[in-house]
């Protein structure tokens, strides 16, 4: 079993190196962060004890579940699923360091609250919904300007970047439009030179299109299933409006 995490960690790890190669970028632009819901904490063990750093949950229970079991095997924790405001308390309990997926405002005041309670603060990337589909989160792409005006005024809150979930489907050149268009926001945002934002980060690309992400400019590879195998949740689950269960 263990083979097999570091077997793939080494096929992911050329993978990028190739991508990179293609469009003259250089590795170290590229973190690879390692989606990590559904897998039990022993397997997510062995992949940091092969020199991973950063993984990501994406509810707030699993990253509970596992936090004891990780808690002596250093790592970055990244949070990328749809986060519910009762939940705050945790994420910052828990030890999360970013939140990829900031989307809406009122998500952003109710942290920045509890952020200013505890005296602390959080680095943010904003989510775009650039495929259009209902069924995946985040700020529509006309209003992600507006939304990183808002939240920058928000000084608990450190914007990072964007993030954004590709279409899901075998047509990579519709995939790479979704990449090209978080880049072309993140031009924009760049441009309005907004202050306190730092545009750096863009966190695009998992294991079907981290190429064309690569190649179309990501920083950070959200990789699951090309580490751990298939999962057996559907990521509708994760993804879906209609399921709330935490
Ligand atoms: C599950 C997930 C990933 C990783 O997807 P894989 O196809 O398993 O690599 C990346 N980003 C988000 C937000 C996810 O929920």
């Amino acid at each position: 079993m263990s083979e097999t995490i570091e077997d793939n960690l080494h096929i992911i790890r050329n993978r990028i190196q190739q991508a990179c190669q293609k469009s003259h970028r250089s590795t170290s632009e590229v973190k690879l962060l390692l989606a990590t819901k559904t897998i039990p904490a022993e397997r997510i063990k062995i992949a940091l004890q092969a020199g991973q750093t950063l993984i990501a949950e994406n509810k707030i229970q699993e990253l509970k579940e596992k936090y004891e079991a990780l808690k002596n095997s250093p790592h970055e924790n990244h949070f990328i699923g749809h986060l519910q405001t009762n939940k705050i308390k945790d994420l910052l309990k828990y030890e999360v360091t970013c939140l990829q997926s900031l989307d809406r405002l009122d998500l952003a005041e109710k942290l920045h609250q509890r952020l200013c309670f505890e005296n602390k603060k959080l680095d943010v990337l904003i989510q775009v919904n650039t495929s259009g589909e209902e069924s995946k989160f985040g700020v529509r792409p006309d209003e992600a300007l507006d939304l990183v005006q808002k939240v920058a005024r928000l000084e608990t809150l450190q914007i990072q970047g964007l993030m954004t979930i590709g279409l899901l489907s075998a047509e990579t050149e519709k995939v790479r439009r979704c990449f090209q268009l978080l880049k072309n926001i993140q031009q924009q945002i760049i441009a309005a030179n907004i202050p306190r934002v730092t545009m750096k980060e863009l966190s695009m690309g998992m294991s079907g299109d981290m190429e064309t992400a690569i190649e179309e400019g990501a920083t950070i590879i959200r990789v699951g299933t090309a580490v751990f195998g298939q999962r057996p949740t559907p990521d509708s689950y994760y993804w879906n409006e209609s399921v709330t269960v935490q």
